[in-house]
């Protein structure tokens, strides 16, 4: 499938200044619009010309939709908020340090410059395939290229896949989850609030989208609940380059202690599966234990059970148990994949 990279094809560009509008646009457009935040990972598609929205809404001149404030019980982002603004503000840095620290281990300094909250964690999959075009699955077609013998799936999903293998990307999904943030959406019928686990779905409810966004639907803000403010954190990304690159795993855990006793705890991975995973049963084995290593090795073990592996990507089942462990010792360790 060639991929042409000179000129986008044609749209109508739309730039409302309030939610109002744009919500209205997206409305009267409906399946033929395309929501553009940062342009990230909108540019991809629309360069590459696979996908080809008639009307672009461009929610980069809507003030409303920018900033961090504090709310009664927490904290409220707004979609268009930049990651470095996620990274650099001191609220987020003192009471939510794991979200920070999520969104700083993004991309690259330009990319967290231009990328907004509201668009890292509504991204598109990023298998080789369907970025190049290829009729799989995801794209409406009836075949999984990366799920073959010869197929390219290191990156792959090693649970909960059906019929499409690939992951969700976003290294602040993890992280949101962990920290029981809300997700504020504008829909034709009003608001929605949507729990941050919620916002995300895999190919057994749709197989076409990786969230719960639908044509004139739009994120307006992610909220963070004082639950889990100042908790004790843990974010642990696993890249091919680090100077930047996509996770190829990374783990999130907010956890509250007791001395050495976990009283709480809330486990979050990406880059496993098509959705970011809380991990539930993970939680309930540790919570009331104490915090020791065999606590940690026991839940590592029980964070992979159920794992199945493609040709190439094995190596993810003993990271993802080496950084679960971790996500509870709170020890980073030279060597992940033993
Ligand atoms: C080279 C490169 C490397 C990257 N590396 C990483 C990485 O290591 N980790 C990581 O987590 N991410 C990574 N990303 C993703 C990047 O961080 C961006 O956050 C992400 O691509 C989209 O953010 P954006 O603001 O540019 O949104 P856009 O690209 O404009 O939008 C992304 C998608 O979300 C939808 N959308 C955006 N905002 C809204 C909204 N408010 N309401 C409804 N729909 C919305 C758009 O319609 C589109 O489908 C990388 C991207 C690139 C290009
Ligand atoms: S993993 Fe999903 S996106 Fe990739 S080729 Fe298979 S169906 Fe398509």
């Amino acid at each position: 499938m060639a991929v042409i990279r000179d000129v986008m094809p044609a749209f109508q560009l739309f730039q409302p200044t309030s939610v109002t509008d744009a919500q209205k646009l997206l409305e009267d457009h409906g399946s033929e619009s395309w929501v553009m935040a940062g342009g990230l990972d909108s540019f991809d598609w629309l360069k590459d010309r696979i996908k080809r929205p008639k009307a672009l809404v461009d929610l980069s001149g809507i003030q409303e939709l920018r900033g961090i404030r504090s709310i009664p019980d927490g904290v409220e982002i707004g979609a268009m908020t930049t990651l470095t603004e996620v990274v650099r503000h001191p609220l987020i840095k003192e009471k939510y340090g794991l979200l920070s620290q999520a969104a700083e281990l993004v991309a690259s300094p330009q990319i967290r410059n231009q990328g907004t909250l509201g668009g890292n964690v509504s991204q598109d999959a990023r298998c080789w395939y369907y970025r190049a075009g290829w009729p799989c699955y995801r794209a409406g077609g009836n075949i999984c290229y990366a799920d073959t013998p010869v197929g390219r799936n290191r990156e792959h999903a090693i649970l909960g896949a059906e019929r499409c293998v690939a992951v969700n990307p976003s290294d602040t999904a993890p992280a949101l989850i962990a920290l029981d943030a809300r997700f504020v959406l504008q829909t034709p019928k009003g608001q929605q609030v949507a729990d941050a686990e919620n916002y995300f779905i895999g190919p057994d409810l749709d197989i076409t989208r990786m969230n719960v966004l639908r044509p004139g639907y739009l994120l307006t803000a992610i909220r963070l609940p004082s639950t889990w403010a100042g908790a004790q954190f843990y974010f642990e990304k696993v890249r091919d380059r680090n100077v930047w690159d996509f996770p190829l795993m990374n783990v999130a855990s907010a956890m509250k202690l007791s001395g050495d006793s976990i009283q709480d705890i809330r486990i979050a991975v990406n880059a496993v599966a098509a959705r970011p995973l809380r991990l539930r049963a993970v939680e309930d084995s540790v919570r009331g234990q104490q915090r020791t290593a065999a606590t940690a090795e026991a839940a590592g073990k029980l964070a992979v059970q159920g794992a199945v592996p493609l040709q190439f990507n094995a190596f993810k089942i003993p990271l993802m148990r080496n950084l679960v462990k971790r996500s509870i010792t709170g020890v980073q360790e030279a060597s992940w994949a033993s």
